[in-house]
């Protein structure tokens, strides 16, 4: 179990202010939330999908009636804008109300035809999942995988970054106000170093990580250790490819918005930009003047468009890439620097003469810093695209649609939007391949990553029926 270790502080990355210290759970207060998870998962297992879809709506109408307050927590502790903020717990409410309206029909029962009178196949919970979210969308990545974990009748212990204690403890206080079994989602304030033991625990029987890379191989060789299922979303490092024929004010304006919503800290935002060489120099400029007119500040100001990075270290790590990559040649076309003089935050940044040796190219960056190629043609823009560790999301722009559907397949990523940006939508199965990850989060497929696909055969098997050979 966890050891009692240094206090959890939440800092508002705007002013460099500490907002609030929390005492990191003791071993004996990770045991109760647990034990109280396991309880409330025997009975929640029980219920049917209509009965759980009761307090799902309802956590939809709590995050609704909260929105404000809970947006406000997220601007206060991550830094994102605020209208971005109040935008994400209507997502989430979409989120939960979507679960509780396709549950029942995501995971119906499949009929098989066997030997047997009757077989098929069920779709049923397994217990506790060890949920390890990230602080860039506190409340959507919990949502994201949690509703549909729920409404499965699994039971969920969060353990969420450590620099958003408060929407940590926010999101189990909306789940418990909105009536679910008290427990059945319980936040665990432990630093990350200390998830280990809560992996090898006998009641926790998948885990899902939602971060970077490094992190992932950490986690998935702990719950290899323990034989549990693993679901990992991790970086990414999307291409942004604009072909000679693309409409180039839409993809231009939508290209401001891919890389800098929420400042610039999402795995799916467009990171490298792919752009075939007849029309690289007015891309650049129409991309430029979009970065130029974004409205950097207070995030809480609802005019705000950027705000600051999450941490210091986090602005130190974007700021080493773009010094490296500007040392070997990379050109800026804008930004490039600091912002401000207190609060962690970075100017937007266009790179233009981007190479694939420079960090830029070759690692996910993680802020307001957009990276610029230029290749011949569309098969050279998918070899570029290609060049990375990461496969997560992929956006492409073209007026040739046949093209388009052609280049999809040639595309390494977990999916390609065309004409559009990336985004989640739990519509759409969400996630990656390569060192992005594995295993999807939304639709059906995400629903049944944490259900036991469990095989029913009844019998006698049937005279004349196909009868297996005995393995
Ligand atoms: P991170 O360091 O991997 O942290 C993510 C979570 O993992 C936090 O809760 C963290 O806890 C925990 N953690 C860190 N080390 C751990 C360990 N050894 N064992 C168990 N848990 C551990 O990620 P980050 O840098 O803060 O977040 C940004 C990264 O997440 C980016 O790479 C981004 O692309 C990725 N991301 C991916 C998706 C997706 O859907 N694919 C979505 C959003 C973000 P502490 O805070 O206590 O260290």
């Amino acid at each position: 179990m966890a050891t009692k270790v240094a206090p959890i502080t939440s800092v508002n990355p705007a002013t460099e202010e500490v907002l609030k210290t929390y005492e990191p759970y003791t071993n004996a207060e990770v045991e109760q939330a647990l034990a109280q998870a396991q309880e409330a998962f025997l009975d929640w297992r029980t219920r049917s999908f209509a009965d759980r879809a009761v307090p799902m709506k309802k956590l939809a109408a709590v995050l609704r009636e909260r929105a404000d307050d809970y947006a406000r927590l997220m601007t206060l502790e991550m830094g994102k804008p605020i209208g971005e903020a109040k935008a994400e717990v209507e997502k989430c409410a979409w989120g939960c109300e979507f679960y509780a309206d396709n549950a029942a029909r995501f995971l119906a029962e499949e009929a098989a035809e066997t030997s047997a009178r009757k077989s098929y196949v069920r779709f049923d919970p397994l217990g506790i999942v060890l949920a390890v979210m990230p602080w860039n969308f506190p409340f959507w990545q919990v949502v994201r995988f949690g509703a549909p974990a729920l409404m499965a009748g699994n039971a969920v212990v969060l353990k969420h970054a450590s620099n958003v204690p408060g929407c940590a403890l926010a999101i189990e206080e909306a789940v418990r106000d909105a009536g679910f079994p008290l427990g059945l989602l319980r936040t665990l304030l432990v630093v990350g170093g200390l998830v280990e033991p809560v992996i090898a625990d006998e009641r926790v029987r998948a885990v899902t990580l939602t971060g970077s890379s490094v992190t992932g191989s950490q986690i998935a060789a702990a719950a290899g250790r323990n034989l549990k299922k693993t679901v990992l979303e991790l970086g990414g490092s999307d291409p942004y490819i604009v072909l000679a024929d693309a409409d180039l004010d839409a993809a231009a304006t939508i290209a401001v918005r891919a890389r800098n919503q929420n400042n610039g800290q999402s795995c799916i935002a467009a990171k490298r930009f792919i752009v075939q060489d007849k029309v690289a120099p007015d891309f650049e400029q129409r991309f430029a003047k979009g970065v130029e007119a974004l409205r950097i500040g207070d995030p809480l100001d609802p005019a705000t468009q950027i705000g600051p990075l999450a941490r210091g270290d986090l602005r130190e790590a974007l700021e080493r890439q773009v010094k490296e990559s500007v040392r070997i040649g990379a050109r800026v076309v804008t930004g490039g620097k600091r912002w401000g003089d207190r609060g962690f935050f970075y100017a937007p940044t266009i790179l233009a003469d981007v190479t694939a040796d420079m960090p830029v190219f070759r690692e996910e960056t993680f802020g307001p810093v957009a990276a610029i190629m230029t290749v011949r043609d569309a098969d050279q823009a998918v070899a570029v695209a290609n060049d990375t560790e990461y496969g997560l999301g992929a956006n492409l722009w073209t007026r040739d649609i046949a093209l388009a559907e052609k280049l999809a397949p040639r595309i390494e990523s977990g999916q390609v939007f065309v004409n559009g940006m990336v985004a989640s939508d739990p519509r759409l199965p969400f996630g990656g391949v390569k060192n992005s990850g594995y295993g999807r989060e939304l639709a059906t497929f995400g629903i049944r990553e944490f259900t036991n696909i469990k095989t029913v055969w009844i019998g006698p098997a049937q005279a004349g029926a196909p009868t297996p050979k005995a393995e």
